[in-house]
C-alpha cells in the first residue's frame, strides 16, 4: 500500500489509473479510522480495481469553537487499517497541499445545508461539500463512498454530484453499531464512561419513534416520546434536534407522505456531540 502526501502525485497517479480504464473506490475520511470506515474500505475493495482512501482533517469544516485542534490523530493504526482493508492508497496531504495560500473558492449547496446539524453548524456543510469536491477531483473515482451515519452530509454530497456533474457514483452505505446500538464515530473516544454507557438512548430513542411512527401513532406524539426517552435517560443531554425529514430533500414530510422519510437526531452528550439517524415510514 502506497501512502500518498502531495496532491499533485495523487492526481497524477490517478489519471493514469483513468487512461488505463480502471475502476477506482474513493473513501474519503478525517481519520481515527474504526470498523464504520473499514465497512466502506472493503465494499470499495470488492468493486473496484482500485481503492484510495483519504485521511484529511479539513480545518474548513470546524466551526471557531469546535474541535478541529483535539480531533483523533492517530495515523499509524490507521494506515494499518487502511491496509487491512483493502486498500492501494492511502491520500494522506497536509493542510498546504488542500488549501493553497489565498484559497477562497467554496462550493454551496442552498436547501440541504441549513436545516437540521446546518443550524447549530454553521458553515459545516460548505465546508465539507468543498473538500469532497476537491478530493474527488483529484482521485476521480469511479465510485464514492460514505456512510450513511451522516445522512445529512450524503445527501448534500448526492446533490452536489448531480447538479455539478461529478461524474463519480456516490454509494451511501450502513451505519455500523457497537453491539449496544451506539452508531461508530471517530468522536466515541471523547465520551467518559457514565457518557458511553448512556449514549446508546440516542438509537434506542430513534427506533422507539421509528416503531411508533410506523404503528400510526402520530408524527407529534412519536417524536415527543422519542425525545422524552433521551431526556430522562441521559440526564444531561442537549438535544440539538429529533426531527422527521423527507430522506432527500431534508425538508418537512409532505401531506400524505407515508414513505422516503428519515428520522435524525444530533445530540450532545457532556461535551460530545452525537449524531444518528434511522429510515423511518407512516
Ligand atoms: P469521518 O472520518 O467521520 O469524516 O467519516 C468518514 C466516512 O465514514 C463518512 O462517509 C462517514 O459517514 C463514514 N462513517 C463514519 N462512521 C460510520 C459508521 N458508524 N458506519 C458507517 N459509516 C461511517
Amino acid at each position: 500500500m502506497r501512502i500518498v502526501v502531495r496532491q499533485a502525485e495523487m492526481a497524477a497517479l490517478a489519471r493514469r489509473w483513468q487512461l488505463n480504464g480502471e475502476s477506482v473506490g474513493f473513501v474519503p475520511t478525517m481519520g481515527a479510522l474504526h470498523e464504520g470506515h473499514a465497512s466502506l474500505i472493503r465494499r470499495a475493495r470488492k468493486e473496484n480495481r482500485r481503492v484510495v482512501v483519504s485521511i484529511f482533517v479539513n480545518p474548513k469544516q470546524f466551526g471557531p469553537n469546535e474541535d478541529y485542534s483535539r480531533y483523533p490523530r492517530t495515523f499509524p493504526a490507521d494506515a494499518k487499517l487502511c491496509k487491512d482493508s483493502g486498500a492501494d492508497v492511502v491520500y494522506h496531504p497536509d493542510v498546504e497541499q488542500v488549501y493553497p495560500p489565498g484559497f477562497t473558492t467554496f462550493v454551496e449547496v442552498p436547501g440541504l445545508q441549513e436545516p437540521l446539524c446546518g443550524r447549530f453548524r454553521p458553515g459545516h456543510f460548505r465546508g465539507v461539500a468543498t473538500v469532497v469536491l476537491k478530493l474527488l477531483e483529484t482521485t476521480r473515482p469511479t465510485r464514492a463512498y460514505f456512510g450513511e451515519k451522516d445522512w445529512q452530509q450524503l445527501a448534500i454530497i448526492r446533490r452536489m454530484a448531480l447538479d455539478l456533474d461529478l461524474g463519480a457514483t456516490i454509494v451511501g452505505c450502513p451505519i455500523v453499531r457497537e453491539r449496544d446500538g451506539l452508531a461508530l464515530s471517530s468522536r466515541n473516544v471523547y465520551l467518559h464512561p457514565n457518557e458511553r454507557q448512556a449514549a446508546p438512548v440516542i438509537y434506542r430513542a430513534l427506533t422507539l419513534a421509528q416503531a411508533l411512527l410506523k404503528a400510526g401513532k402520530g408524527q407529534k406524539a412519536a417524536l415527543a416520546r422519542g425525545v422524552r426517552e433521551i431526556t430522562s435517560l441521559i440526564p444531561d443531554a442537549m438535544i440539538d434536534y429529533f426531527s422527521l425529514v423527507d430522506a432527500e430533500s431534508l425538508t418537512p414530510p409532505k401531506r400524505g407522505q407515508t414513505r422516503g422519510l428519515r428520522l435524525l437526531a444530533a445530540v450532545r452528550v457532556g461535551k460530545t456531540r452525537l449524531i444518528d439517524n434511522v429510515p423511518a415510514s407512516l
